[in-house]
């Protein structure tokens, strides 16, 4: 596939079972909206705890809006088992230029995800996130957890 250096870069930093997953995942979904005139990047992967805890102050302790439910630890993303994805239309940034364009995208890429047995949060109830997709294993947060904290918080040893 033809990937960007950002989007081969936080590729590159998740678990490599997860990458696995969510690497032809990204591939078709780059292919689906090749008809709409969309690219398709992965524009975070892992995410350090300590980046965690700031944007958890956002909007809480820190100015701006509230941008995510999960404190350190509580994120997919700091266990290198999740991704965030971005639009982008001649080089506008879809989800802020044309958010319920970017919405319904994402309703198309939910699907094809489902299919591929990857988690979509865009149905997630409690703080729903169109951009974020992930693949757990089975895995709980604790139980990823204690594991992080046993094998010197390395994302490639977790055992699922
Ligand atoms: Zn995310």
């Amino acid at each position: 596939m033809n990937v960007s250096k950002r989007t081969l870069e936080n590729l590159s930093s998740l678990n490599d079972k997860a990458r696995a997953k969510l690497e032809p995942f990204v591939a078709a979904a780059q292919e689906v909206m090749v008809k709409y005139g969309v690219k398709v990047e992965v524009i975070s992967g892992l995410r350090s705890w300590q980046k965690q805890a700031e944007l958890y102050a956002e909007g809480r302790t820190k100015p701006g809006k509230i941008v995510t439910k999960a404190k350190p630890g509580s994120s997919w993303h700091n266990y290198g088992l999740a991704i965030d994805l971005g639009l982008f239309k001649d080089g506008q940034y879809l989800d802020s230029e044309n958010p319920r364009q970017a919405d319904k995208l994402y309703q198309e890429l939910g699907q094809l995800a489902a299919a591929q047995g990857i988690e979509w949060a865009g149905t997630w109830k409690s703080f729903a996130e169109g951009p974020h997709f992930q693949i757990t294993f089975g895995l709980t947060l604790a139980q990823a957890r204690s594991q992080m904290e046993r094998n010197g918080q390395d994302v490639q040893k977790l055992v699922f």
